[in-house]
This record gives C-alpha cells, structure tokens and sequence, in this order.
C-alpha cells in the first residue's frame, strides 16, 4: 500500500483512520495558515478554543449527547477514573454497586473500596470473564449512590447485551473499548468515559460525559485535578489540556459524522466483526472463547486450544504484517481487535491468513 503500513490489531493504541492520520499530516507543520503545529499552540490561543469547541460539538452530535450533560477532555487515563468516580460521586450515602466482568471493571472496584461501602453486585470471574451475567434492578442497593459497569471488556472479547436496569441509581460505565461503535442513549447513564486511545484519538485524553445533577460532590479534601467541578468550570482548560489528542479526536469526529454517523459505523463494525465470527466458528481449529451473545465488535478472542500452535499462528501472522494478534499475557490465545478505524480489508486479510494456517496445520 501507499505507505507500507500494518493492520495492527492492538487492544490500543491502535489505528486511527488513514484519511484522518494524512489530514493530520498535511497540517502537522502548518496548521491551516496558522503558521504553527497544533503540538506548538497554546491552548489559551482564539485557535484552539475552536478546536475543543468544534471537537466537543461534533462529538455531542454524534452521540446526541442531552443539554445536561457536560463534556470534559481529561488527562490520567481509564485509571484517573477508576477514583475520580467515586471520589465525586459517593456523595450520600457512600454507597455503590459493582458489576465486574473483567480485569478493568474489577480495577475500578477495588479502587472504589478505598472510598466508601462497596458491594460487589455480579463477577463473572470464576468463569475467566467469559460472559455477562444478567444483573436485575432488585440486585442493586436503591440507596447507593451509583452503579459500575464496564460495557466492552477489552481484554476477554466482551460486551454488555444490555442496559442494567438501575432504577433511580446513576449508572456509571467505562466504555473505553467500544466508544462511537453503536448508537446509545446517553440519558440512561450518569456517567460515560471512554480513554481515546482506541476508538478516538492517540492516547492522552480521556472523555468524560457527565450528567450536570452529578457534578459538585467532591470532598473538599480531594485533589484539585480529580474533581470533575473543577473541569467542568474551566471547560476543561483548568490545566494545560492535552491539545494533540483532543484536536485528532475532533477530527475523527468530523470524519465519522462525514461518514454517516454512528449508524454507519456500526453497520460496518457489525459486518467486519459478523464475517470473523462466522469464520470462527465454522473453523475446526479456531474456537470462541466467550458466549455467542455476549460477544465484542471490537475485540475478537480466540484460541486454537494448543499453546504452541497460538504462538505459531501469531508469529506468521506478524510476518505477513498483521500484527499484535497476542491475547492479553494475562489470558493468552489470540485477540483481533478490530476498532473502528480497522479497514474491511484488514479483516478480510486476516480470516483469509486464518484459512491458509488452518489448511496447513491441519
Ligand atoms: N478500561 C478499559 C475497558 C480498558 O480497555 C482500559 C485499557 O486498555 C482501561 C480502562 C485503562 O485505561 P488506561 O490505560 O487509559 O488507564
């Protein structure tokens, strides 16, 4: 191809779409006329107040994101949330409810057991996180303060099939690794965050939407950076924001509303992950590790059921420049996440390497 590149199948970073990287590109010395990088320009500048501005109105377009909601660009990662939930939103009662499916969701747990009366509502762990359990509104507290849960579970190839009926409880939920794949209804969560460095941006920003009523809890004690009423304030400049990646992930903002919005991405996610799947499972050397329903567009886990052959079949694929195919080390097997910006022919690439591996290793 034009510039020799890789179908990198990483859990993230991973790739970013080509159009969106050359746009990038083409204004990376001079952006448009300014006379400087985005990378070079302060974020107090008329010029990158436009670039958040522009970024967080096409991202509330896109995701019909409701008038009381805010929208923060943060820095500290998936991980900053893991506390700054509970450190803002354990605010009456010190209580919240978890659901874990996965290594991320049970993170954000323990993390939330430093601050107040945590109950563990559902795991799925002592089934390696293979499923998602199906939690009933009588499951949670009705006097908790908000309710966890983390929709894509990145590392076991996961998705939630449904909404967790809450009741009057928030619903918090990490959606780092299916962002912008499918059509949701903000108005059913208190809040959603995502990290960027999958489905939107080079890593460095994470983004918070927050329902307003939310905002405003955070003890006085808690650090200035952790507290979302700082950010909302400040419209997220409190501090230096991190300009590069908010400004790629307004462009891929503009570039998914060019394409038809989330609906079409979806359709595209639902081809390229359908095809895959059914390659899986009509193979007799590839299996599925986790149950059909509860199955991820975004990452893909499969195994052959014999280590040596894993191993195998990665290393060659690398070599025919498809790369980062490992499981997760905490797992092994193999995992293709094919995000967003995975073209089609990526995929089509890989089943095609699967066949030929298959036919022979038989
Ligand atoms: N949540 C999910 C679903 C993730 O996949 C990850 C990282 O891969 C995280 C949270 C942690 O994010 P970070 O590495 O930005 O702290």
């Amino acid at each position: 191809s034009k510039y020799d590149r890789v179908y990198n199948f990483s859990a993230g970073p991973s790739m970013l779409p080509l159009e969106v990287i050359e746009d990038v590109a083409a204004n990376l010395c001079n952006y448009k006329g300014t006379g400087e990088s985005v990378m070079e320009m302060s974020h107090r500048s008329k010029e990158f107040q436009q670039i958040i501005d522009d970024a967080e109105a096409n991202l509330r377009k896109l995701i019909n994101i409701p008038d009381n909601y805010k929208v923060l660009f943060l820095q500290g990662g998936g991980t900053t949330q893991f506390s700054m939930v509970p450190l803002n939103l354990l605010r009456k009662s010190k209580k919240a409810d978890y659901i874990v499916t996965g290594q991320w969701a049970k993170k954000a747990y323990k993390e939330a057991t430093k601050f107040g009366d945590i109950k563990l509502v559902a795991s799925s762990e002592e089934d390696t996180y293979s499923y998602i359990p199906e939690v009933k509104k009588d499951q949670f507290r009705t006097d908790a303060d908000y309710a966890y849960i983390c929709t894509n579970n990145t590392i076991y190839g996961t998705h939630y099939p449904y909404v967790p009926d809450t009741g009057d409880v928030p619903l918090v939920a990490d959606m780092s690794s299916c962002f912008l794949s499918e059509e949701i209804d903000v108005s059913k969560y208190g809040i959603i965050w995502a990290g960027a460095q999958k489905n939107v941006a080079p890593a460095g920003v994470t983004i918070v939407i927050i329902r307003d009523d939310l905002v405003g809890f955070a003890d006085e004690k808690c650090p200035v950076y952790l507290d979302y009423k700082i950010h909302v304030d400040k419209g997220s400049m409190y501090n230096t924001p991190p300009c590069f990646s908010i400004y790629v992930a307004g462009e891929v903002f503009k570039y998914l509303l060019k394409i038809g919005g989330i609906k079409e991405m979806h359709e595209r996610d639902v081809r390229k992950a359908g095809k895959l799947y059914d390659y899986i499972d009509s193979s007799s050397m590839f299996k599925g590790t986790v149950r059909k329903e509860d199955r991820s567009l975004m990452n893909v886990t499969f195994v052959t059921g014999d280590e040596a052959l894993d191993k195998k079949f990665i290393a060659e694929a690398k070599e025919q420049g498809m790369i980062n195919l490992a499981g997760h080390r905490s797992v092994g097997g193999m995992r293709a996440s094919i995000y967003n910006a995975m073209p089609e022919d990526g995929v089509d690439a890989l089943i095609a390497f699967m066949k030929k591996f298959e036919a022979e290793n038989k």
